[in-house]
């Protein structure tokens, strides 16, 4: 059991090779000190690392057949939710202009084969140490200080992101804006304090809804959420935006001040394209906020699109 849980807090390393031997020994090497995981090909790689259990650094050969490291590496990097996996080629690939391609399609180190375990156990160890360092403090500088989700400034950062990658996918991007329902006269009513914990309360609902990795719930202002839908389509996000609203709901929070129920509610707008380049996502935003007025005008308690 004790062996269980310091397992599950070791981080994790793939290693990315298509030569057996290869792997023994890199898993032989690190086994002790980190999780290890396997692939055995780019396509395989790929996979585990846009999981919802990413590894905290790979170990990339690039020779391989089908996919290259290089095409491996190229990808990881243009994809928002496995950018910051840093990546170290290890290769027989020695030249120069090899290890210059390498660190071009942004790997953060390079090693030669025949390697040196020592070398390779050090590499490894600094960039897992500053993955973990970076992480550490972009929490605190990404979570909102009073409900611990994410905050306007990863809103704003991880809208940019998922826009440039649907937009190279064609895929569609939703947004969600949600907004407490006559909030200033529970806070008027109930008092500031009592504010906060809603604020928080319904925060961490709405941030336990979401089921998928890749969608983000934000602080977005005092009392408004927004939550990031990558390659989800209109009908997807206001269904979700349903179970939002059906979840506050059962939250049953009194709210004897409401003139739209006797529990706290929440209006919503919802809004989803497919990003083209003479767009920003200021576009996204315009049409979910509009959304969120015509629900409030509407009646409140409901989501627009
Ligand atoms: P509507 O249904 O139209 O959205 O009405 P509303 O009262 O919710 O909207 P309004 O924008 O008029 O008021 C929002 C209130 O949210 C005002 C402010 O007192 C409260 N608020 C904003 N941020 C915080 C916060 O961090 N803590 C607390 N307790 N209250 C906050
Ligand atoms: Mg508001
Ligand atoms: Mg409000």
């Amino acid at each position: 059991m004790n062996d269980q849980i310091e397992k599950q807090a070791l981080s994790v390393v793939l290693i990315v090779d298509d030569e057996p031997g290869n792997i023994r020994i890199l898993v032989e090497l690190l086994r002790p000190y980190y999780t290890t995981r396997v692939a055995v090909n780019g396509e395989t790689a790929l996979r585990i690392a846009t999981s919802d259990n990413p590894p905290d650094l790979i170990l990339l050969d690039i020779m391989m057949p089908g996919m290259d490291g290089y095409e491996v590496c190229r990808r990881l990097k243009a994809d928002p939710y496995t950018q910051h996996i840093p990546v170290i080629f290890i290769t027989a690939k020695d030249s120069e202009e090899d290890q210059i391609t390498g660190f071009e399609t942004g790997a953060v180190d390079y090693v030669t084969k025949p390697f040196s375990p020592v070398i390779v156990k050090a590499r490894v160890k600094t960039h897992v140490e500053l993955k973990k360092f970076r992480e550490f403090y972009e929490g605190l500088s990404l979570r909102d200080g009073l409900t611990c989700i994410a905050n306007r400034r990863r809103f704003d950062e991880y809208l940019n992101a998922t826009w440039n990658m649907s937009r190279r996918e064609s895929s569609p991007l939703s947004l969600i804006l949600i907004d407490i329902d006559h909030f200033k006269l529970f806070n008027d009513n109930y008092g500031h304090k009592a504010g906060d914990a809603c604020l928080i309360q319904v925060a961490q609902a709405l941030a336990a809804s979401l089921r998928r990795s890749v969608d983000l719930m934000a602080r977005y202002g005092g009392e408004e959420f927004a939550c990031i839908l990558p390659n989800t389509t209109l009908d997807g996000a206001t269904s979700l935006a349903e179970k939002f609203r059906e979840g506050i709901m059962s939250l049953q929070i009194s709210h004897a001040y409401s003139p739209t129920a006797n529990y706290l509610t929440i209006s919503q707008g919802a809004a989803t394209m497919i990003p083209s380049s003479d767009t920003s996502p200021d576009i996204l935003i315009k049409a979910a906020d509009a959304a969120l007025y015509r629900s409030k005008k509407a009646g409140r308690n409901m989501v627009g699109s």
